[in-house]
């Protein structure tokens, strides 16, 4: 049978994903929450939204035939992700993650973890720094109860409400980062602190780099925890795994 994908989107994984199975005549549509205001271009149909939990999720598996389901969503997707696995328990179809190792303190690095986001707030109550907040617009107010410190704001798109601090400076920019450029926006700005979410993979690494290289301690924010699942590391390997199921007739 040919496979039918469901890609969950949201990672430069799930577009290069989307590239090699468009590449190799396979049919399948690429799926956004819908966090961004422009979504990469994609060589596969798209879809942008929910879809109404797990029900609605198997709803749309049943109404759309779907044979495969790559979660390929970013690792604080957790939401989606169990969503996911219930869903495709349910309808019997196969799932796989295609995922990226969590970033792994380096010598040099100087990281407080925190288990989620309302850690980072927490360990900002304190007098006021200069922050580096990379953490996504939609947490912004989250951090409101410190109101103290001067937040640098790296975002993909422009804030939907203003963000709730006296003092801020906004940057709109989707990377890529160099190390080099972060370190430069870090001096800039006369950062003492960075607050990340550990994010893995390449593309927002840089700003660990730069914080390493400055000597800066970050407050690095530990994925959720998601249940055990079939996962893959590379675009290959989810390529791998779908021709052994097409090939055993799934
Ligand atoms: P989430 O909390 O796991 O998902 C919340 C709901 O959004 C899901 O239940 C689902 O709605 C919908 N959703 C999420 N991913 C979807 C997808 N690929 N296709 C269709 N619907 C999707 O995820 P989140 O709200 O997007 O973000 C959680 C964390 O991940 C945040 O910290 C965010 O900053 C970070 N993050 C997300 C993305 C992204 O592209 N999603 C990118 C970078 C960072 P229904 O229940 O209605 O189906």
């Amino acid at each position: 049978m040919t496979p039918n994908l469901l890609i969950l989107a949201g990672t430069t994984e799930a577009t290069a994903l989307g590239a090699a199975v468009a590449e190799a005549g396979l049919r399948g549509v690429v799926s956004f929450a819908g966090r961004v205001e422009r979504p990469k271009r994609q060589p596969l149909p798209q879809r942008i939204g929910g879809f109404g939990g797990v029900d609605g999720l198997r709803e749309y598996l049943r109404h759309n035939a779907v044979t495969h389901v790559v979660d390929a969503t970013h690792p604080f997707a957790a939401q989606m992700s169990r969503n996911a696995a219930l869903a495709c328990a349910a309808e019997n179809v196969p799932l796989i993650a295609l995922t990226r190792a969590p970033w792994v303190a380096q010598v040099g690095d100087q990281w407080t973890h925190v288990p989620d986001i309302a850690g980072a707030v927490a360990a900002l109550d304190r007098p006021a720094l200069r922050v580096m907040l990379a953490v996504g617009r939609m947490h912004l107010a989250e951090f409101a109860p410190n109101p103290q410190h001067f937040y640098l704001l790296r975002l993909v798109d422009p804030p939907q409400t203003p963000p709730p601090f006296p003092d801020h400076h906004v940057l709109v920019s989707r990377g890529p980062f160099t190390s080099a450029d972060d370190r430069a926006l870090m001096q800039d700005h006369a950062i003492d602190l960075v607050v990340s979410k550990n994010a893995g993979g390449t593309g927002a690494y840089a700003k660990i780099e730069a914080a390493r290289d400055l000597g800066l301690p970050v407050i690095m924010i530990d994925r959720p925890a998601i249940a055990a699942r079939a996962e893959a590391f590379s675009v290959a390997e989810v390529m791998a795994w779908l021709s052994h199921d097409a090939d055993r007739g799934v």
